[in-house]
């Protein structure tokens, strides 16, 4: 997978890019991602690419023509299937589901806004996709974009060691992951939980399944709605519920 990058600070994207998992891929070029400095395609010679909002108001915006040329001096080079995302408090939540969606694509060219945000003109021109990362709203798009690299990176194969080891995570199955516990056996008068010790992996996938529920139903019940539940789940639930009342 190719991923550019349209910012006005390349430097933020570089920092955290190369770093841990997602460097390691990009050393062994399972993915390939490039910052694209916006101001490296102002029409003037200060490098200016911001301007007031016609229509008055505060603060300044990103004008079209800058990043209609960047996006097209990259798009030129790519192949295959493409998305453009303007990451906005505008677009609809960010999820695992639409992470895995766009992990499927040949490339993703990401664009940050600044300031008050960009001219709508180029946006209807080139984006495919309005996405946030929630409702709140941030100075830039850089660290929406870096969150959203980060969960779809992880996604191709390859990227982590074990392929499999994304598939049990959270919201994986529609549901939170179980508690884990690593060495030692106790910390601090603190026992893992012995069936994790018994060796029994039957056992053990009964445990974590019902601790999964257990951890939904206290922390995100919101999840437990869209999520096939077998019987012993459903059992699992009645149980709980009677303990709330
Ligand atoms: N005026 C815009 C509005 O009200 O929708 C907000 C502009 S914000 C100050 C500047 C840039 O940060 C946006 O253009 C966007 O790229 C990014 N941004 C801010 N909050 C975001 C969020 N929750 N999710 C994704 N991007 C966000």
């Amino acid at each position: 997978m190719k991923i550019k990058v349209l910012t006005l600070f390349p430097e933020m994207i570089n920092t955290c890019i190369n770093t841990s998992i997602i460097g390691r891929a990009i050393k062994k070029n399972i993915l390939s991602i490039n910052s694209v400095n916006i101001r490296d395609f102002a029409e003037n010679k200060n490098g200016r690419v911001d301007d007031y909002t016609y229509g008055g108001g505060a603060g300044m915006l990103m004008q079209a023509e800058p990043i209609y040329k960047a996006y097209n001096h990259e798009v030129k080079e790519l192949e295959g299937s493409k998305r453009v995302i303007y990451v906005t408090p505008q677009g609809k939540n960010f999820n695992q589901d639409i992470a895995k969606e766009l992990a499927k694509e040949d490339n993703l060219i990401f664009l940050c806004g600044h300031y008050e945000g960009v001219d709508e003109r180029v946006l209807e021109e080139i984006v495919t996709d309005y996405i946030s990362i929630g409702d709140y709203v941030l100075t830039g798009g850089e660290l929406p974009a870096l969150v959203m690299i980060d969960s779809i990176a992880r996604l191709i194969d390859g990227v982590l060691n074990k392929a499999s080891s994304h598939e049990v995570e959270s919201f994986e199955n529609g549901l939170l992951e179980y508690p884990q516990y690593t060495r030692p056996e106790v910390w601090r008068d603190k026992a893992v939980p012995k069936i994790l010790l018994s060796g029994h992996h039957k056992n053990i996938e009964k445990w974590r399944r019902e601790q999964s529920i257990i951890r939904t139903y206290e922390r995100r019940k919101d999840l437990l709605e869209n999520v096939y539940l077998s019987k012993e789940d459903e059992k699992i639930i009645r149980e709980l519920k009677k303990g709330d009342e």
